[in-house]
Parts: C-alpha cells; sequence; structure tokens
C-alpha cells in the first residue's frame, strides 16, 4: 500500500463530543483511546501528506471543534495550500473559528435532523435552534454548508423538513445518509431501515434529485434489483473508493475506512512509527472483507433485495472477525 499517493486526508482529530446522539457511530471503535498526537505532530503529518501530493484535508470526530488547536491545524493545512473542511455538529462554533474559516474558505459539513422532535430524539439535546443559527451564520459569512441528515425507518418516506431547509437558503448539496446499525445505533432497531424501506428511500431520493433543481442530493452506495447491472458496473470503484483516502485517528492510527465496526481490528499501522510499517494481514482482511460484501451484495439484489453497499461492508467486516455470530448480528431480515 502506497499511503501518501492519497488524495484526501481524513483526521479523526478527536473523540471528545458535545452531543450524546443515539446513532452515535463512536462506540464501534474497539480499544478506544483519547491520545492527541498534539499540534506539532500534526503539523509534520500534514507536510508528509502535501509532500507527497495531498490535495485535501477533512477534519473529524468525535465532534472537531472541541479539540483545542483545531483552528491552528486548519490554518496551517490551508497556509500549505490543501483544500480544508470539517464535519462538526456546530454547537461550539465561536466568533474566532469563523474567522479561521473564513479566510481558509473551509467547506462545512453539518449533522441536521430536523425538525426539533427528530433532533432531540436522536441528538439527545434541544439544539436545533441553535445549529440553525449557526448555519445562517456561517452562510451569511460566505461559507458553503452542507447539511448530512440521518435518513432512519421513522422519516424515510416524508424528507420535507430537509428538502424545505435546503430550498429556502439555497443550499447547493446536501447529504441524506441512511442510519447505519453500528456503535450505539446497533441497540435502535426500530430505526433500522428494512431492505423495503431502503428500497422505498431510494425511490424517494431519485424523485427529491428530480424535482429540487436547486439542491443536489447525495447518498452513500445504494442499490435496487433493478441496479444490479449498474452494481457490476460499479466494482472496482466499490472495492477501491476508500484507496483515495488517508484516514488516520486521534492517536495515529491509520485506517481502512473510517465507516467499519470494531474498525481497530482493521488498523493498518500507526502515522507516527518511523520508518511506517504497514500492516500487511490487515490490509489483505479488508481487501477481503470487500471482496466478501460485493459477492454478499450481489446475491442479495439477484434475490430482488435493496442494498446499501456500506452495510455490506459492514456486515463481511463482522464476519471476518468473527465467522460464527458477528455478521449476524448487522444482518437485517431478508
Ligand atoms: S454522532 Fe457525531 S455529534 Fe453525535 S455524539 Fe457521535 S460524534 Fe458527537
Amino acid at each position: 500500500m502506497n499511503l501518501f499517493g492519497k488524495e484526501i486526508l481524513n483526521i479523526a482529530i478527536t473523540l471528545e463530543c458535545d452531543c450524546q446522539c443515539k446513532h452515535c457511530y463512536i462506540e464501534s471503535f474497539e480499544g478506544i483511546s483519547d491520545k492527541d498526537l498534539g499540534l506539532k505532530t500534526w503539523k509534520e503529518i500534514i507536510d508528509l501528506f502535501v509532500n507527497n501530493g495531498g490535495r485535501e484535508v477533512c477534519f473529524h470526530g468525535g465532534e472537531p471543534l472541541l479539540y483545542e488547536n483545531i483552528g491552528k491545524i486548519v490554518y496551517y493545512a490551508w497556509q500549505r495550500g490543501l483544500e480544508t473542511s470539517i464535519i462538526s455538529n456546530l454547537i461550539s462554533l465561536d466568533h474566532s473559528l469563523i474567522e479561521v474559516f473564513k479566510e481558509t474558505q473551509t467547506y462545512i459539513l453539518t449533522s441536521l435532523d430536523g425538525p426539533r422532535e427528530n433532533y432531540f430524539q436522536f441528538r439527545g439535546l434541544d439544539k436545533l435552534d441553535l445549529i440553525i443559527e449557526n448555519i445562517d451564520l456561517l452562510r451569511k459569512n460566505g461559507l458553503s454548508v452542507h447539511p448530512i441528515h440521518i435518513v432512519h425507518g421513522k422519516n424515510y418516506s416524508d424528507l420535507s423538513w430537509i428538502t424545505e431547509f435546503c430550498n429556502s437558503r439555497e443550499i447547493k448539496v446536501a447529504t441524506l445518509s441512511p442510519l447505519q446499525p453500528i456503535g450505539r445505533a446497533a441497540q435502535l432497531k426500530d430505526y433500522w431501515l428494512s431492505p423495503e424501506e431502503l428500497g422505498e428511500f431510494i425511490d424517494t431520493f431519485t424523485q427529491l434529485n428530480k424535482e429540487n433543481k436547486r439542491v443536489k442530493f447525495v447518498t452513500q452506495s445504494i442499490f435496487k434489483p433493478g441496479d444490479l447491472g449498474s452494481f457490476t458496473a460499479q466494482e472496482n470503484y466499490l472495492k477501491t473508493y476508500n484507496d483515495r483516502y488517508l484516514n488516520i485517528f486521534n492517536d495515529g492510527s491509520i485506517l481502512p475506512d473510517f465507516d467499519l465496526p470494531d474498525m481497530r481490528n482493521f488498523s493498518l499501522g500507526n502515522i507516527t512509527e518511523i520508518p511506517l510499517k504497514i500492516n500487511q494481514k490487515k490490509e489483505k482482511a479488508y481487501r477481503e472483507t470487500l471482496d466478501k460484501a460485493f459477492i454478499r451484495g450481489k446475491s442479495k439484489l439477484q434475490k430482488g433485495i435493496p442494498i446499501n453497499w456500506i452495510e455490506e461492508v459492514q456486515i463481511a467486516a463482522k464476519e471476518q472477525l468473527s465467522p460464527d455470530k458477528q455478521g449476524k448480528n448487522l444482518e437485517k431480515e431478508e
């Protein structure tokens, strides 16, 4: 694996968070560590990435705005010529950060789960008004804001709130993200999308993009049985999608993908190790996981079952770890 032929650096800069989301994926991280590499080391990692042709950096969490040096590291990455983006719940946004984001033209992705009852139920806090105020403030400062709206078993058929929100603010792109049954969401069976509901969501999603020309809705790689040809044609793309990304965790762990359950089991090494050693066995296990996910996904589509590619990878990853039962925990009724 060539770590530094990558285009996009994803950094989960902290695992701390000021929200209590019921569906948070953080709990799927086995052996979680709150270690911070420190500003100097993060700058060195960014230097390494830039010197090897990297183009973009995205700061994730936890909640990245809680990282004490977030403004400094975003600014540094921008000075080094990288495009910058951040995925934040925007609860802890303050004036000084807005100034940094403005100067660096940082692209802001934010979780937005209205209406109020939905936000409260999912995020555990009554902060929707604050988030909307902060989105408006960022936009007033000339920044692009990209909402990420979780789609689940109780809202998939009516996405009017997020549609109206985006249209009323001339938001250009929004993600509709089907709930993934990992982390805390593994306990939310009532909210998982059944295969039939996923199929209905795919229709709603297609319709939304036909009807709303000003906003582009994007989503995960989801397929209906009629898309079997397209799924097969995308085999190489699906299996190599993460090759563009260098995913680094707060303690320096290198991960092939941020959306795997028990992802530490797939940790490829640590970016701070010199010389860098990549765990070939784990890399091979990840590639095998993708192969198995593809076979499983294809077989489901052939049987007439809609699929979400990320979930197929998660199920295959669980099975990879514990072939007897783990995958079954994520498998929905077919
Ligand atoms: S889902 Fe995001 S915002 Fe919610 S608790 Fe987890 S890290 Fe925080």
